[in-house]
């Protein structure tokens, strides 16, 4: 049989969804792949139920419902300051991972190259090679994750066409604060790059951290594609609603990649959405308690164990230093980890574009209880974990 293609030979799985599948083998708790396991907000579900016996059974515009577009440029207006055109301005995804790839293949052609912070999530790596750009990786240096500036406009100088921002960062939970956001806004407009954003995390922001929208800096706006999604916001990964914010010459070829792509989002999912992005203030300050105590509880826990750790500004995820154990392969530390200690966790060299082996990625978005037997299991770890 000839060849198939060269774009998707170098591919491997996603080792998060890989990670799932081992821990599920094992029967262990599995903090790998970030997905709550609590229920969504009752008055989502309750729409849900609803909208079944309504006639929202057949494909919505390609481009997002009505309602629902409407629903995400008010809400986000709130929160980014500024008026979205939700006929022009707004394209809705099936998930941000979605809304990454039509970015990025509405924004890039073959060869050309794209800014991408490292660690970062393993999507990244596939969108580049899906739509055929190089990614110039700048690194995040732990345990602070923060970037040197030489290094930054040293991959600037490459001519990239791109900057994919993930903030809240995914794995590392940095949140980039205002100054490191603007010496790359000032970077983006010297070289006129365009800048991608994942910001799925935007609500998950710790005190005194504060979420700066990269779009919001002076300037901005007309360089910056935002993706987000509603699936960390109000628990409904699966849901798979996501979208893209952007100027309406940048929306207008999004729009065509989606649609060629996937149609649309799921017409009866984002009809009961709408009630989730109508959600007063309240409903987004208890998601940041929530998620507070969940850190506190994790990481607390961690500290009694004394397996050294990072302190996430935002989102979920919690970088664990496995050093100690001495393994070579953090994926088979993880592989060991799960089968022998019961806990699933991702290796962090799946993130790092660098030789980095110490860390695995763990999640907390886990009701106490979850959260409480993956301590109770990692606190024999000394024990249970066997020499490689
Ligand atoms: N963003 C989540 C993570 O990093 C889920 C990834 C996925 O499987 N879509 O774990």
């Amino acid at each position: 049989m000839t060849d198939l293609s060269l774009r998707t030979a170098g591919f491997t799985d996603s080792v998060i969804r890989r990670m799932t599948r081992i821990s599920n083998k094992y029967g262990a708790v599995n903090l790998s792949q970030g997905f709550p396991d609590f229920q969504p907000p009752q008055e989502i579900l309750d729409r849900l139920a609803e909208v079944t016996k309504e006639d929202f059974h057949q494909y919505a515009t390609t481009w997002g419902a009505q309602n629902f577009r409407e629903a995400v440029a008010e809400k986000q207006k709130k929160y980014m300051g500024y008026d979205i055109d939700p006929n022009s301005e707004i394209t809705v995804t099936c998930g941000s991972t979605e809304a990454m790839m039509a970015a990025m293949l509405s924004v890039t052609n073959p060869g050309d190259k794209v800014i991408v912070f490292s660690p970062f999530y393993e999507n990244y790596g596939a969108d580049a090679i899906l739509s055929g750009a190089q990614p110039i990786y700048v690194p995040l240096i732990p345990p602070e994750y923060n970037f040197d500036a030489e290094v930054l406009e040293d991959a600037f100088r490459q001519h990239p066409k791109a900057l994919i921002l993930c903030n809240p960062s995914n794995p590392c939970g940095k949140v980039f604060t205002r100054e490191e956001l603007q010496l790359i806004a000032d970077l983006a407009e010297k070289y006129d790059v365009y800048v991608i954003t994942d910001e799925v995390y935007e609500h998950i922001v710790y005190e005194p951290y504060k979420h700066v929208y990269f779009s919001t800096l002076p300037g901005m706006r007309k360089r910056t594609i935002c993706c987000s999604s509603l699936s960390k916001t109000y628990s409904i990964t699966g849901w798979r609603l996501g979208y893209v914010i952007a100027p309406p010459e940048i929306i207008d070829r999004v729009k065509k990649v989606h649609d060629f792509l996937t149609v649309g989002a799921a017409a009866p999912l984002q009809e009961a959405a709408v009630v989730g992005l109508k959600f007063g203030d309240d409903y987004y300050r208890w998601l940041q308690e929530k998620y507070t105590h969940m850190r506190k509880l994790f990481l607390d826990g961690l500290d009694r164990i004394g397996l050294p750790h990072n302190v996430p500004q935002g989102a979920y995820y919690v970088m664990v230093d496995m050093s100690e154990f001495g393994y070579a392969s953090d994926l088979k530390l993880c592989e060991a980890l799960a089968e022998y200690v019961g806990v699933g966790a991702v290796p962090g060299s799946s993130f790092f574009r660098e030789p980095e082996n110490r860390y695995v990625r763990l999640h907390f978005a886990k009701q106490d209880e979850t959260l409480n037997a993956a301590l109770e299991r990692l606190s024999d770890i000394r024990k249970k974990l066997p020499k490689e």
